[in-house]
C-alpha cells in the first residue's frame, strides 16, 4: 500500500484551519489537523515544502515509523510548527488505519473506558452579574463543569476570556482579527483582590456540584501564584490553569508547597519533554497538551501514558483554533485513556463549519459521544472548502499600565 498524494487547505469558517489530505493507492484517504493558531500558514509550508514530497511512496500503515522518520530526521527538533505538522500527518495516517480496520480509533487504542467524556465550557462575564447568567446558559443545557473568567472593577480592559460587551453570554470569542495586535493592559493587584472573592461568590451561588475551573493565562509570578492558589482553595476549583508562565517550571514548586488547589498545564506545550519534569515531580494534576500542537495521536498517547503512571489526568486543549478533525482525535483519546479527565470543548457547530467537516460525533449532557464511524468519524468537503481563504490574524498582547510588556 502506497501514499500516491496529499494536499493542503488553509481557511475555514472564521478561522485559518490548516486540513492535510492523505491520498493512497487504495482509495481510502486520511484527514489530518496542522492548525497552529495564529501562525498557520508556517505548518502547511512545512508540510508542502518537506514533508509531502517524502511521504510519497511511504506505505501509510507504518505510521510509527514515518511519525519517527519525520522527528529524528528534523534534526532541529520539536518546537510547535513541525509538531504541528508532525501531527496531521500523524492523524491521517491513523483515520487510514481506522478506515482499513473499519473501526473507530478508539477500539485500536484498546476500546472505550467510560461512556462519554465530560467537558467544560468558557462561561464569561464583563462582571459578575453578566457570568453568573452566562453559567447559568451553559448549566441549563446540561453542561456540568465551567471555566469562568470575570471582568475585574477598575481594569483598563477586559482581562482574558472576558466578554467585553455586558450581555454577551454565550457566544463570546476573542477577536483575533487582523496582523497588528490588539493591546490589552493587566492589573494583578487588582485581579488578586478581586477574583478570589468572586470565585467564592460563584461556588455559594451555584453550589457543591458545579465543577468551577479558572484560567489565570500566565499573568502571575510565581509567589503571587501561590498566594492566589492559597486564597481560592475554600472555592473547590476542578482546576487552577496556567498560574505562571509555563517555560519556568520550577515556578510551580512554590505554589505546590502552599495549596493543594489542582494544577492544569501544557496548552503550549508541544512534546514529552516539555511534560516529563511536570509529571514525575507532581507539579501539576492535568495535562494540557493537544494533538494538533505536540505531534498527533502517536505522541500524545505516549504523555497520556506517562500522565497515567503518575495519576495525572488529561485535560486536552480545545481552543476554537482546533479544528473538528482535531478535536476527532481527540475524542478518540478521551474515549479509551484510562487517565482522562475532563475536555475542553467550543461549540465549533455552526452550520458552516458543519458543512465543511460534516461529522456523527455528539454533545449530550456535557458529554461528549464519539463517534462510531472507522476511522476519526469526521470528512472533509473539498468544495466546501473553496469557500474560504487565509486572513492574517494575531492574538492580543498584553502590556502593564505604565507600558511594561506582560504575558498574554
Ligand atoms: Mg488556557
Amino acid at each position: 500500500m502506497k501514499i500516491t498524494g496529499a494536499k493542503v487547505f488553509v481557511g475555514g469558517p472564521g478561522k485559518n484551519y490548516v486540513t492535510l489530505k492523505i491520498m493512497t493507492d487504495q482509495g481510502v484517504y486520511g484527514l489530518g489537523d496542522a492548525t497552529l493558531n495564529n501562525r498557520e500558514t508556517l505548518p502547511a509550508a512545512y508540510l508542502n515544502d518537506y514533508l509531502i514530497p517524502n511521504l510519497i511512496g511511504m506505505d501509510p500503515r507504518n505510521s510509527e515509523d514515518i511519525w519517527q522518520f519525520f522527528y529524528r530526521g528534523a534534526y532541529f527538533r520539536r518546537g510547535p510548527i513541525a509538531m504541528a505538522a508532525f501531527a496531521a500527518i500523524d492523524m491521517a495516517l491513523w483515520d487510514i488505519k481506522g478506515k482499513l480496520a473499519n473501526m473507530p480509533l478508539y477500539q485500536l487504542f484498546g476500546g472505550k473506558s467510560r461512556d462519554g467524556a465530560l467537558v467544560y465550557a468558557h462561561a464569561t462575564g464583563s462582571d459578575l452579574s453578566d457570568l453568573k447568567d452566562s453559567i447559568r446558559y451553559y448549566i441549563d443545557q446540561g453542561y456540568k463543569a465551567v471555566r469562568v473568567q470575570c471582568g475585574i472593577p477598575g481594569m483598563p480592559t477586559a482581562g482574558y476570556g472576558v466578554a467585553e460587551t455586558k450581555g454577551d453570554v454565550a457566544n463570546y470569542i476573542t477577536d483575533f482579527s487582523g496582523i497588528k495586535p490588539k493591546v490589552e493592559i493587566w492589573d494583578t493587584d487588582r485581579y488578586m483582590r478581586y477574583m478570589p472573592d468572586a470565585l467564592m461568590d460563584i461556588r455559594d451561588h451555584f453550589g457543591p456540584d458545579l465543577k468551577i475551573l479558572h484560567d489565570v493565562h500566565h499573568r502571575l509570578t510565581p509567589r503571587e501564584a501561590a498566594a492566589f492558589a492559597k486564597s481560592v482553595e475554600p472555592v473547590g476549583l476542578y482546576w487552577l490553569e496556567d498560574p505562571t508562565p509555563a517555560e519556568d517550571q520550577d515556578a510551580l514548586k512554590m505554589l505546590r508547597q502552599h495549596s493543594t488547589v489542582p494544577v492544569a498545564i501544557g496548552e503550549v506545550f508541544n512534546s514529552v519533554w516539555d511534560c516529563n519534569k511536570l509529571i514525575e515531580q507532581n507539579l501539576i494534576d492535568f495535562i494540557r497538551v493537544s494533538v494538533t500542537y505536540a505531534g498527533g495521536i502517536t505522541h500524545v498517547k505516549r504523555i497520556v501514558d506517562l500522565a497515567g503512571l503518575h495519576n495525572v489526568r488529561t485535560g486536552f486543549h480545545g481552543a476554537p483554533s482546533h479544528s473538528p478533525i482535531s478535536m476527532a482525535a481527540q475524542a478518540h483519546l478521551n474515549a479509551w485513556a484510562p487517565n482522562f479527565g475532563i475536555q475542553e470543548y467550543l461549540v465549533l457547530g455552526t452550520p458552516e463549519c458543519d458543512a465543511l467537516f460534516p461529522s456523527d460525533h455528539k454533545l449530550q449532557n456535557g458529554m461528549f459521544q464519539v463517534s462510531d464511524g472507522a476511522g476519526l468519524g469526521v470528512d472533509f468537503d473539498e468544495s466546501e472548502a473553496e469557500r474560504y481563504h487565509f486572513k492574517a490574524g494575531s492574538h492580543p498582547i498584553v502590556r502593564l499600565e505604565d507600558g511594561t510588556m506582560w504575558d498574554y
